[in-house]
């Protein structure tokens, strides 16, 4: 049936009010201001509640972002207090660490902040809105609208429908957003991204690589850290084939980030990245620091990893696509705020020209490739293009090429290394457990949980203030759940119960004969989108829930 929708117009929409999104639209206005002319009505997209409330990063900002988008932050009062004071990067094993004699050069953080990417996120949105930019908390964008090949905007949502699909008295419509360009800035595997990816099949040579980053705030007592400490750890608890680790960022002496990435490319299909992160936090190393704390936040979040050679084609008639929606994050520094927000100046300074000269054409919006290729974003991604792929050789082998790749600024005799997607690295049971398979119910780093330093999945979600309106259709589409019971069960014992960090997907037996099936708990979902990058099958869809539901990454 056709519904009346409500039509918004403008000159350029933003989707996604992160830091990609956000500097896209202060760069806008600032064009704006040096150019004078007819005022462009500017919109941001968000689909959290309130600004920044479904940001989650380590997280230490590279200023040199902040520095291009807005030179006098420190005078306009931006978040970034703390001054990284103590670089320090260990190996782990199970009970000892081994303290690196230098630091690496690119987890080197003199000159860099520790922030909370929520406060910063708000504090940009403030300064957008305030600006005259239009900043449209809780809503997303649904699906991306087209008139013939060229993007012509988005649209929102519906609201009001319950969990059977049927309309409730409180039904709306979502509102079509239509735009001259329209910037998708939705963050890592952003819904509408991927759709534009798959049409006009965008993507680069070398498929996207991605990793869960996990992570958890805490009050500890003000005897133990140094305002600014950073720590990197590599080793414990990942065996080498799996490639990540740890971080330790004190934002004060009493707040302390502790968070733990595991690369969505392991093969082990009992392997959990949550326990994983238990397991860290019991090292010698770390559970000292927290002990006698408590756990403020949790939360959890996908990051794009493959670089450089990863980037999909970023421009089409009508559209941009920027931030880590794009892949613009540097995975050797762990950093992508910076990287976003370069992104969107680029965007903004593209779409701006490609508006006021009336083409809005592909070839026109191509000048974003030309200001990333001829700008810091290459100088940065390039010299590291390989080294996230040479990982997938095991950690060692890795360790050995990225030191080479310093030295060769990332010249390689091989040229471009290649590295298929993450999912299809999972080994089936029987491939991995030649000497005969646990259950599908097992799990290889199980971990015994004691409360107090560690948490179950529950009780961390209940930590990450994720909160869905209950009575509305699942937010998380799996295309055939007849795999779920029959050949992921017995090909992989079911992987998503294990990687989902907020224990959304559940196999039931129901004792009814027909063996376990799928039953998946949307309302506890963090937004990491996990499941959608790392099923086997690829038959999970991600799609964002009505009414701004989610987690609430306060101070995160
Ligand atoms: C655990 C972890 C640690 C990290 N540590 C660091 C660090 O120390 N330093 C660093 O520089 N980087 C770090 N990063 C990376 C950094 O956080 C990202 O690179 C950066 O946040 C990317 O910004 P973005 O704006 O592109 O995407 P995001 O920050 O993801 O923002 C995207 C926004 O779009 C919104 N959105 C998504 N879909 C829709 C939709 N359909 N409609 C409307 N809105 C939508 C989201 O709610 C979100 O607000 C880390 C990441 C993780 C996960």
């Amino acid at each position: 049936m056709n519904l009346e929708r409500e039509t918004l117009e403008v000159d350029i929409l933003i989707v996604g009010g992160g830091p990609a999104g956000l500097s896209a639209a202060l760069r806008l206005v600032a064009l704006q201001r040096r150019e004078g002319g007819e005022p462009l009505r500017i919109a941001v997209l968000e689909k959290s509640r309130q600004s920044g409330s479904h940001m989650l990063s380590g997280a230490i900002i590279d200023p040199s972002g902040l520095d291009v988008l807005l030179p006098d932050w420190k005078m306009l009062g931006a978040p970034v207090e703390t001054a990284v004071s103590d670089d320090r990067v260990y190996y782990l094993t199970e009970r000892s660490r081994w303290r690196f004699p230098f630091t690496p050069p690119p987890l080197r953080n003199r000159g860099n902040y520790i922030i909370s990417l929520n406060r910063f996120v708000r504090w940009l949105a403030d300064q957008a809105e305030s600006e005259g930019v239009d900043v449209f908390t809780g809503f997303a964008g649904a699906e991306v609208l087209y008139e013939a090949d060229r993007v012509v905007g988005v649209r929102t949502g519906d609201r009001g429908v319950d969990k059977h699909g049927v309309r409730k008295e409180t039904f709306e419509p979502g509102v079509d957003i239509r735009a001259n360009v329209t910037i998708l800035a939705d963050g890592v595997r952003g819904n509408l991204t991927k759709t534009l990816i798959q049409k006009f099949r965008l993507t680069s040579s070398i498929p996207q690589t991605y990793a869960i980053g996990i992570k958890e705030l805490w009050a500890i007592p003000s005897d133990r850290v140094k305002p600014g400490l950073v720590i990197h750890t590599v080793g414990y608890p990942l065996r080498n084939e799996e490639f990540g680790g740890g971080f330790i960022y004190a934002l004060s002496k009493e707040q302390l980030a502790v968070g733990f990435v595991v690369g969505l490319d392991y093969r082990d299909p009992l392997f959990d990245p949550h326990m994983a992160f238990q397991q860290f936090k019991q090292h010698p190393l770390v559970s000292p620091m927290l002990a006698g704390g408590e756990v403020i936040r949790y939360g959890a979040k996908a990051l794009p990893e493959g670089g450089w050679h990863s980037i999909p084609r970023c421009h089409v008639d009508g559209a941009l696509i920027i931030g880590d929606a794009a892949g613009f994050l540097n995975s050797v520094r762990l950093k992508g705020i910076h990287l976003a927000m370069k992104s969107g100046v680029c965007a903004a300074d593209a779409a701006f020209t490609a508006v006021r000269a009336d083409d809005v054409s592909a070839s026109k919006l191509a000048a974003f490739q030309t200001l990333v290729n001829n700008g810091s974003l290459r100088r940065e991604l390039y010299p590291v293009r390989n080294v996230r792929q040479a990982f997938g050789a095991g950690f060692f082998a890795g360790m050995v090429f990225a030191g080479m790749s310093f030295m060769t600024r990332g010249w390689w005799p091989l040229g471009q290394l290649w590295s298929g997607s993450g999912h299809k690295k999972m080994a089936r049971l029987v491939e991995y457990y030649r000497a005969g398979p646990p259950g599908p119910d097992e799990t290889s780093n199980k971990l015994k949980i004691d409360r107090t330093v560690t948490f179950d999945k529950l009780t961390n979600v209940h930590h990450s203030g994720t909160r869905h309106e209950e009575d509305q259709p699942s937010h998380l589409i799996v295309q055939d759940t007849d795999v779920c019971r029959t050949r992921c069960r017995d090909d992989y014992g079911n992987p998503c119960v294990r990687f989902c960090p907020a224990n959304v997907y559940e196999m039931i037996d129901d004792g009814s004969g027909t063996g376990h099936h799928l039953h998946i708990n949307a309302s506890n979902c963090v937004h990491c989108k996990t499941c959608d990058i790392m099923d086997p099958y690829q038959i999970i869809d991600w799609v964002p829930p009505e009414d701004g539901g989610g987690p609430d990454y306060e101070g995160m």
